[in-house]
């Protein structure tokens, strides 16, 4: 019996990943709010819904790929959403970023319903998502649920970790993305200093990579990114900001500080206030240039 899979959410990491398990010969329903978004994969051979509704009317496993809580619980929860339309037993995936209390609301509701709710949000960049690299932070201990969506999980990515119970995957990535946003800021204060220092931007990435201060913000996505004169997200000014927040929210709730990452934040909120919000975050760099008069810093390609 063939299953329905539908698949909510198709921006700049939902669309490739979709692709990926097309492409890989599995059928898709899919819907995004922004018709645009939906064209390329029709040519792949997935089926466009015009609705939340009808995408995941009698859908076995439903993906949803969004922006921040909000668009989460609408999608799954709200009125006419994929909890008032699958039947119990079906598997509700999500893979966005969002407050883990919001993945523990979601859970809660999916499970009073008979549905089983897996959080795996996605590790890696927009360019691992086209190639079909992705890393997935899976949350959840139902191992058939768990084995129902490892084919797709392996089609859209090659490294999966399951964490724990539902929630932790979540929880991993939030704490990851704190730790790669705030390193991010550091290596743009650090490149800047260098580059007022009138040092060699080329020849200090590879005494970096020779140490134990080497990043993989300097050393691979400033480097392809920002170093390279491209600031096209990728992942969004307004995207790190969300997940920065969403730490220090978390750490509110257990009571304790993250001074570091909290300085890293209030960067982050000054930069998104105007057009930096839609670029991607390593523009961080162009942003803490700009602050200290300093021109665009660039790395010739190859360097
Ligand atoms: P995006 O803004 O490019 O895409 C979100 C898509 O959701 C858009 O196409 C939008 O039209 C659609 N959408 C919004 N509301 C909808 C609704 N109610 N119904 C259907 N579609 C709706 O965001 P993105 O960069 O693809 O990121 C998605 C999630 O993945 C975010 O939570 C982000 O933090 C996370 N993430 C992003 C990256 C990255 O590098 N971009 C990497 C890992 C994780």
């Amino acid at each position: 019996m063939s299953r329905k899979i539908a698949f909510i959410g198709l921006g700049a990491m939902g669309q490739p990943m979709a692709a990926n398990i097309l492409r890989k010969g599995t059928e898709l329903v899919v819907f995004d709010t922004n018709p645009a978004r939906m064209e390329p994969l029709r040519d792949l051979g997935a089926t466009l819904a015009a609705s939340v509704a009808e995408a995941a009317e009698g859908a076995q496993i439903v993906i949803t790929m969004l922006p921040a809580t909000p668009h989460v619980e609408q999608v799954i929860l709200g009125e006419g959403g994929v909890a008032d339309v699958i039947a119990p037993g079906g598997i509700v995936m999500d893979m966005s970023t969002i407050a883990p209390t919001g993945t523990d609301r979601i859970a809660a509701a999916c499970a009073a319903r008979g549905l089983v709710f897996i959080d795996a949000p996605v590790g890696r960049l927009v360019i691992h998502a086209q190639r079909g690299e992705s890393l997935f932070m899976v949350g959840g201990e139902n191992d058939q649920a768990f084995e129902a969506v490892r084919p797709l999980l392996d089609k859209m990515g090659t490294t999966i970790h399951r964490c724990g119970p539902t929630g932790s995957g979540i929880r991993t990535k939030l704490v990851n993305n704190f730790m790669i946003l705030s390193i991010a800021q550091i290596t743009a204060e650090g490149l800047t200093l260098a580059a007022k220092l009138g040092l060699d931007i080329a020849m200090l990435k590879e005494v970096n990579a020779g140490t134990s201060g080497t990043n993989g913000q300097f050393q691979f996505n400033f480097a392809t990114k920002v170093l390279a004169g491209d600031t096209t997200p990728g992942f969004t000014i307004d995207l790190a900001h969300k997940d920065l927040t969403l730490a220090l929210e978390a750490a509110n709730a257990v009571r304790i500080g993250l001074p570091a990452g909290a300085a890293a934040h209030a960067v982050l909120g000054q930069a998104r206030a105007g057009d930096y919000a839609g670029k991607d975050f390593t523009a961080l760099l162009d942003y803490a240039a700009d602050l200290a008069g300093v021109a665009p810093i660039r790395l010739e390609q190859g360097a």
